[in-house]
């Protein structure tokens, strides 16, 4: 019998494709970028056609023959196999786990591709647009002139600036034209505000994917794109992979937010791909954000990106003021100073909304005995356990391992109390001073059950003097427009953290967070409590132009220590059982390293990881840097090549971390 030779992507660490034979019919074979269900290690696996070939290094008796073709076009185009491909390779990832991660579940289960039903986007626009301001028309016109061009645009809009207004009425051109839109947004912002946003504008046609959805809706909405009936999609990272008929404009919004960065399996971060894919479609893409990441302030200033500034909030409201409260030798009570108070105390009885942002749930960060000092700790993590109240619990933040509580110590018999502030602390506190005003806390504790965020969003809106307390749930894109008063609790933290990304983090979280405040018609103040009033950074927030002398600051450190976006990154972590195994695996990679490195790449380390256990293994990590990203990623490979015939590579858990968002 005739044959032809298929190659084949599976899932799995294979650095290339696999033969396998095909009869050789009159019915055309399965053409490439489509599914085949293959046998490989005694299991039916489907794979991806890569293409054909008529030598093969396989020996006859070894080859194996295709059980079943499940495709007679294509589940991925030409464009985005080349998208993928690359993906893989910069990643250092398999291109048969890409292409697996790409496909919805049923896709990759074998289902058949079928539309249930076609969805079109309505043509009566039910909401009408803004009449723009000049900044938002100066930016819609800018962008829409580079329509059909691949060009990176930094949409950098102060909170309340209305970015939102200019991705709509650019939208709206797009999808004039034929196009679709892609919309990529941080988990965290993925809510039925933002969703209800376009659907206001464009009708029910606008799609979401996102990880919270059935199978089954993911698939019809990844279908409605590939069929070119949806013509907006709105979805956190993975929706990168929808294969679009006619993709015409990506945007990215809150571009700096750590979510687009995957910190499991195949790392690769959504914003970084999102504009390569633009390149490679030619098509132009924006990057939106009050507080904009200092890798694409950088591209800025190199004139790959452009920059677009929406300097001022719409419809006259004005950017808040802010307060720093010195809480040195100052007298208070869980966590709040009488002067906090009194500005609490103030807003509430002009019958605004008052935010008080504290970024750790719980009750208090440790659970501590008076008398000794014993504090208990994780046993997989050696991390201190969180003390929660309602109920009553010590718990793991890290593995979620929950533990009984003694109020005596186990140690002494001393007496246990908590020690530090959590939401339900402050909770708490607030609720004897405030005991006619209602306090609505909003953590993960509180927002994880089915639609209670929404119920959460619903009763602030309905206005009201209010007290909110939140974690970082509440920093970002929310529109609370009652909201007069945003308070940090605790904004310290962030100056001693080791991570070098952490002030950048900060200036972030709180210039998003003050954002909360005064967003309409009420004037907005911001209170800081700080043990460092005099801190630089402070000075620099109260400053008109607040994230751009933050930015280009913090750029000329990174530059004089070296750091990214001067420099690339990549990590090697290994975790093991005991501290050593995961120790000497780097260490014996790092030695074997040095036969193929080159001047351009520096090593450092292996060091054990900030946090040197978690969830019962040892962690411990191997830096790779270089001013070159090329240099960087051909070494990657070699070292690649080397893990991978390395003997103890099954008895640690490793990944390789290109670009990681966390060194420490
Ligand atoms: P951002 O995303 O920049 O924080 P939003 O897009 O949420 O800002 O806009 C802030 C508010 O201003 C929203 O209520 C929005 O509806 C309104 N808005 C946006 N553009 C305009 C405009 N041109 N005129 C009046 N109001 C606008
Ligand atoms: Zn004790
Ligand atoms: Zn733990």
């Amino acid at each position: 019998m005739s044959f032809l030779i298929v190659q084949v992507y599976p899932p799995g660490p294979f650095f290339q494709s696999l033969d396998y034979l095909l009869p050789n019919t009159d019915s055309t074979p399965p053409p490439i970028g489509s599914r085949v269900l293959i046998p490989l290690r005694n299991q039916k696996i489907i794979g991806i056609v890569g293409g054909y070939t008529e030598h093969t290094q396989v020996a006859p008796h070894k080859l194996k023959w295709v059980i079943e073709v499940l495709d007679f076009e294509p589940i991925f185009p030409a464009w985005q196999r080349d998208f993928l491909s690359w993906l893989a390779n910069y990643y250092q990832a398999s291109l048969g786990d890409v292409y697996h991660m790409a496909m919805p579940k049923p896709i990759r289960e074998g289902k058949p591709l079928i539309l249930k039903k076609k969805v079109e986007i309505k043509k009566n626009k039910t909401k009408a647009s803004f009449e723009l301001t000049s900044f938002q028309a100066e930016a819609v016109n800018r962008i829409l002139s580079s329509q059909d061009i691949f060009q990176t645009f930094l949409l950098h809009g102060v909170t309340g600036s209305g970015k939102t207004e200019v991705y709509l009425q650019i939208i709206e051109t797009i999808i004039k034209n034929g196009q679709q839109a892609l919309v990529l947004i941080p988990e965290i912002g993925l809510t039925p505000q933002t969703l209800g946003r376009f659907i206001e504008r464009f009708g029910k046609g606008v799609l979401s994917l996102h990880s919270g959805l059935t199978a089954t809706a993911r698939t019809q909405a990844w279908l409605a794109a590939k069929e070119g009936t949806a013509s907006i999609v709105i979805g956190t990272r993975s929706a990168i992979f929808a294969p679009f008929k006619n993709l015409g404009i990506i945007i990215v919004d809150e571009e700096h937010d750590a979510s687009f960065k995957q910190q499991d399996g195949i790392r690769y971060s959504a914003r970084d791909a999102a504009v390569v894919l633009a390149n490679m479609l030619n098509i132009p893409i924006i990057l939106g954000s009050a507080t904009p990441s200092l890798e694409s302030w950088f591209n800025v200033q190199q004139q790959k990106y452009i920059l677009l500034d929406l300097p001022e909030r719409t419809q006259g409201a004005t950017l808040p003021t802010w307060h720093f409260i010195d809480l040195r030798n100052k007298n208070f009570q869980e966590g709040l100073s009488s002067e906090l108070l009194d500005m609490i105390k103030e807003h509430l009885s002009q019958g605004n909304q008052v935010l008080i942002f504290l970024n750790r749930r719980g009750f208090s960060p440790a659970w501590l005995c008076s008398s000794c000092g014993y504090s208990p700790k994780c046993h997989q993590c050696d991390t201190l356990l969180t003390y929660h109240t309602k109920p009553a619990k010590l718990s793991c933040h890290y593995c979620g391992h929950i533990q009984k509580i003694h109020y005596e110590c186990n140690k002494c018999s001393g007496s246990m109390q908590p020690l530090g502030l959590g939401t339900q602390r402050i909770e708490e506190a607030l609720m004897n001073y405030f005991s006619n005003v209602p306090i609505i806390r909003i953590d993960s504790d509180t927002t994880s059950r089915k639609n209670s965020f929404e119920k959460i969003i619903e009763q602030i809106n309905q206005g009201g003097a209010q007290i909110l307390i939140g974690t970082q749930m509440v920093s970002k894109g929310h529109h609370f427009p009652k909201v007069s008063l945003v308070a940090v609790v605790n904004a310290d933290s962030g100056l001693y953290s080791p991570d070098f990304r952490a002030t950048e983090h900060l200036a972030q979280m709180l210039l998003q967070v003050s954002g909360r405040a005064g967003r309409e018609t009420t004037l907005g103040q911001v209170c800081v409590q700080t043990y460092w009033p005099d801190h630089p950074l402070w000075q620099i927030l109260v400053q008109k132009k607040a994230y751009e002398i933050f930015a280009s600051q913090a750029l000329i450190k990174r530059q004089l220590a070296a750091l990214p976006p001067f420099r690339f990154a990549a990590l090697l972590r290994a975790e093991g059982k005991t501290a050593l195994i995961a120790q000497n695996f780097l260490k014996d990679l790092a030695d074997s390293a040095k036969a193929f490195l080159i001047e351009e790449v520096s090593i450092l380390g292996p060091i054990p990881a900030a946090q040197a256990k978690r969830a019962g293994y040892y962690r411990s990590q191997l830096l790779f840097m270089s001013k070159h990203r090329k240099k960087l990623q051909f070494f990657l490979k070699k070292l690649g090549l080397t893990i991978t015939t390395h003997p103890q590579r099954n008895t640690v858990r490793w990944h390789l971390d290109v670009d990681p968002i966390e060194l420490e």
